[in-house]
């Protein structure tokens, strides 16, 4: 795709498509591989990417090599929709964006204002299903040696980490700023980044993919907290086994003492636990966070209980002890002197193990990119940028990047929040300022648009753009995403 806003010197062009301002010889591509001059043109390198509507969401099915009966030369009605995914970006941005297309769904005239935007203040959030002790909350999360970002608050049976943002970008060295830059990138077109954590894990992430904690792949993600384990399956215990400890790092739970025990009748067992007790039947910190039973460090259970009170405890007492993922898991009988001894575990609470396992959720890694629209990258849309922003807050123009939903955080400006997963592969570049390219489109009604000052003489029909050209990529939406263009009233 030719880029027209280009000035030449002697075999080279310059590329104004970023604050580098890159000259490229012939043949040659600028230094974010965006760009190449070809002939003495500058043109896009990678392919302009339109989305056709599949049947599933009401649309006409459009195959990827071009059926027969298309005419080859425009792109069709509202089934189509054109990304920002190779369209190219004018910087700076008081120009108009790139492509702005007007088309009419039920009845309705509407417009699409699309462009690449360049992400200076962006980053990535990433949720890690397992309950392994990655390192402590704040810690610094490095990949090839540098700093990208740090350990956050960990959420339910996930960890989290806070990746990227202007300060990796461009607060640190050049190095730094590299390699959040490639971090980012890399994560946000779902291909694997190995990190090592300070204090903690090394792990590797990919969106959709199973982490891989210190080399081992993560199957599961835990069924709940131990607390939450026993109430789920405390009836299930009932007349198996005298005790179940439930073993967690944030909070485990004893059976006996759990008010799920206590209204099942379950007798006490005299057990005594190490850590501290919350309320009855859960207790905090019984030991030291870790990649072992329920994210704790200790691989023998029994570390965890003190002795049993000889007062209440019996010969022949039965005590399950078993993790959260149900991973581990050991059965123990006390003995004459009410020591725990290890036995096999009974046929019948196989299946209360098994049963944990099978509650549990395969363990992904899922990548929001988490980026805030500009002034600049505002202005390309309209000569007023704050009407954008006033609109996209009273919900007149929506979001998308490269065809799937963002949320949109409250509050001042456009800081969006996308799910990488659902957008098309490799919709992601970047520029050595260092700084993220990502896709960005706005879709509202024409004539909300003209209220908000857009650039009127730069709509052009969805019809006139040819989709024989060069460089076009057709794509069938994903069928996880709503239609782009739905208006609701009777759109999908
Ligand atoms: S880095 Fe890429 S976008 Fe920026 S000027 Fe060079 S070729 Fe153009």
């Amino acid at each position: 795709m030719v880029n027209e806003s280009t000035s030449a010197v002697p075999d080279k062009i310059r590329c104004d498509a970023c604050p580098v301002m890159c000259y490229i010889k012939p043949g040659a591509a600028g230094a974010c591989d965006r760009y190449a001059n070809h002939d003495g043109k500058l043109v896009r390198v990678d392919p302009h990417v339109i989305l056709e509507r599949t049947v599933s969401q009401g649309g006409k099915l459009v195959p990827f090599n071009r059926s027969e009966d298309w005419d080859g030369r425009i792109v069709q009605g509202p089934s189509t929709f054109v990304t920002a995914i190779g369209a190219g970006t004018t910087y700076p941005d008081y120009k108009p964006a790139p492509f702005i297309v007007s088309s009419e769904v039920d009845g309705v005239d509407m417009v699409t204002v699309v462009t690449e935007g360049i992400f200076s203040y962006c980053g990535v959030k990433v949720k890690i299903d397992t309950d392994r002790y990655l390192g402590p909350e704040t810690a610094t999360v490095r990949a090839q040696g540098e700093a990208v970002g740090h350990v956050t608050t960990s959420e339910y049976g996930s960890q989290m980490l806070s990746l990227g943002g202007v300060h990796h970008l461009t607060g640190g060295s050049k190095k730094e700023g590299r390699v959040t830059c490639d971090t980012l990138m890399d994560l946000s077109n779902c291909k694997p980044v190995e990190f090592t954590i300070d204090g903690g894990a090394t792990v590797v992430v990919q969106a959709g993919q199973p982490p891989i904690v210190n080399g081992v792949k993560e199957e599961r993600m835990r069924v709940g907290c131990g607390s939450a384990t026993i109430g789920m399956f405390a009836r299930q215990w009932h007349d198996r086994v005298d005790e179940v400890v439930v073993v967690d790092d944030h909070i485990t739970g004893v059976l006996s003492e759990h008010q799920a025990g206590k209204l099942l009748g379950i007798p006490e067992t005299g057990i005594r636990m190490k850590g501290r007790r919350s309320t009855p039947g859960r207790y905090f910190k019984v030991a030291e966070p870790g990649t072992s039973w329920g994210g704790t460090n200790i691989t023998d259970p029994l570390t965890i209980l003190d002795p049993f009170d000889s007062e209440v405890a019996w010969p022949g007492l039965r005590l399950l002890m078993v993790s959260t993922t149900g991973d581990h898991h050991a059965y123990f009988e006390l003995d004459e002197s009410l020591t725990p001894v290890e036995k096999e575990l009974p046929f019948d609470l196989r299946e209360s193990v098994m049963r944990i396992k099978e509650n549990c959720e395969p363990a992904l890694c899922t990548v929001l990119f988490m980026g805030g629209a500009g002034g600049s990258l505002r202005a390309g849309v309209t000569e007023n940028p704050v009407k954008l922003t006033h609109s996209v807050r009273d919900a007149l123009t929506r979001v998308t990047c490269g065809g799937a939903p963002v949320y949109v955080w409250p509050g001042g400006g456009i800081t969006i929040m996308v799910d990488v997963g659902r957008m098309p592969e490799n919709a992601f570049g970047y520029v050595p300022t260092p700084a993220l390219v990502a896709p960005i489109e706005f879709t509202m009604k024409l004539a909300d648009y003209a209220a908000l000052g857009g650039y009127m003489d730069h709509v052009r029909p969805l019809a006139s753009i040819n989709r024989d050209e060069d460089g076009r990529k057709h794509l069938a939406a994903s069928a996880k995403n709503p239609w782009p263009l739905a208006t609701g009233k009777g759109e999908k």
